[in-house]
C-alpha cells in the first residue's frame, strides 16, 4: 500500500520518500523524526541528541517541518493529526490519521469516511473515546 501523508495545516507532502518527516519537540529540545509510512509500524528514526532525553510515557509535540504548525489534535490533545491518501486507490479522499503523542504508546486511528480503524497495542484503551465521535466534516 502506497500512502501519502500531508500536513493538515498547509497540505505539504510529509513523506517525499518512504519516511514521514516531522519535527518533534519535548521540553526545550526539538529534533527531526522520521516515522514509518506503514500504519501500525512504530519504528522511528530520530536525532539521537533529541531522542536521548525522551523517556517512555513522555508527551511529544509534533510539528510540520514546512509550516511549523503544531499537529496536536484539538479534539484529542493526546493525539497528533495528519492527512493521509492511499495512492493505490484512484480518487481516494484524504483520511484523518491520529496517532498518540505519548512516547512508546502505540495507538493510531484512521478515519476513512464513516469507518474508524485502530492500530497498535494500546489502541484499545482509546477505542471507545475515538468511536463515539461522528461527523468528521467530509
Ligand atoms: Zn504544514
Amino acid at each position: 500500500m502506497s500512502l501519502s501523508y500531508y500536513c493538515p495545516k498547509c497540505d505539504a507532502l510529509l513523506n517525499p520518500n518512504v519516511r514521514v518527516v516531522l519535527i518533534a519537540r519535548h521540553s526545550e529540545k526539538q529534533g527531526i523524526v522520521l516515522m514509518s509510512s506503514q500504519i501500525g509500524d512504530y519504528q522511528v528514526i530520530c536525532d539521537k541528541g533529541f531522542c536521548h532525553d525522551v523517556a517512555k510515557g513522555d508527551t511529544i509535540e509534533f510539528r510540520c517541518p514546512v509550516c511549523h504548525e503544531s499537529l496536536t489534535s484539538e479534539a484529542h490533545p493526546n493525539f497528533a493529526e495528519l492527512r493521509i491518501v492511499n495512492d493505490d486507490r484512484k480518487g481516494h479522499e484524504p483520511c484523518l490519521l491520529r496517532f498518540s503523542r505519548v512516547s512508546e504508546e502505540h495507538a493510531t486511528f484512521l478515519y476513512d469516511g464513516d469507518s474508524v480503524k485502530a492500530f497498535g497495542e494500546e489502541a484499545g484503551v482509546f477505542r471507545r473515546e475515538m468511536e463515539i465521535e461522528g461527523d468528521w466534516g467530509w
